[in-house]
């Protein structure tokens, strides 16, 4: 991958999802921090339809970490995957309370160290809400960094590599959310729409399917 063939890419799906935006819904980060662990293995939907609720019994980081397990399990449980989410969620707002002062800190090295938190979710919280450039490599992300000739492999830190040694640091945000985005509604696992495809002419994956 070139630079110049990864400007013409970024450009041109930023045409075609001019507004292009987090699914997630989270109003501070402590939100944002909770939505990021519940997203494991789910959709971002799921995971609005459960944030609600959650955020009414537990306004922050101070009230989830005295939450009961099975009272936030039965919250979260929808999510699937409920008993390891509850218990990261609340493990992970003990921390920030007993050794941040119930904020959450900004640095990586700070978030990795959060229980339920790995590099794929400490950049989307960097990133999101602290607007520091990073760039998450999640399913969607992977896959179509690897079709698009960024990448040939399937170790996320390697995709991650390729894709910021091609992508000005300034658009780290907006190709994560770019390269989700049409994963999501074009550049599918199975069955690419590949006619419907902003890039099609800068691709040459054997997934094509035209
Ligand atoms: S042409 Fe097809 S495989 Fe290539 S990026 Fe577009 S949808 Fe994906």
């Amino acid at each position: 991958m070139t630079k110049e063939l990864s400007h013409k890419i970024i450009r041109a799906l930023q045409r075609h999802y001019p507004d292009v935006k987090p699914d997630l819904r989270y109003g501070n980060r402590y939100q944002l921090a909770v939505a990021v662990i519940l997203s494991a293995q789910t959709t971002d939907r799921q995971v609005n339809a459960v944030t609600g609720a959650l955020f009414r019994a537990y306004p922050d980081f101070e009230s989830l970490a005295r939450a009961r397990h099975s009272d936030v399990m039965r919250l979260v449980r929808s999510t699937g995957f409920y008993r390891n989410k509850s218990k990261n969620i609340i493990e992970m707002a003990k921390v920030v309370t007993a050794e941040h002062g119930g904020r959450l800190p900004g640095s990586r090295q700070e978030l990795e160290r959060l229980p339920g938190i790995g590099r794929k979710s400490a950049n989307v919280i960097l990133s999101m809400g602290f607007g520091v450039p990073a760039l998450a490599v999640d399913t969607h992300v992977m896959r179509i960094a690897n079709r698009l000739g960024y990448a040939d492999s399937r170790d996320p830190l390697a995709v991650e590599r390729a894709l910021t040694a091609c992508i000005p640091e300034r658009h780290w945000t907006l190709a994560h959310l770019l390269l989700i985005r049409h994963g999501r509604a074009v550049c599918h696992a199975r069955r690419p729409l590949c006619d419907r495809c902003p890039v099609n002419p800068l691709c040459s994956s054997p997934d094509k399917t035209r």
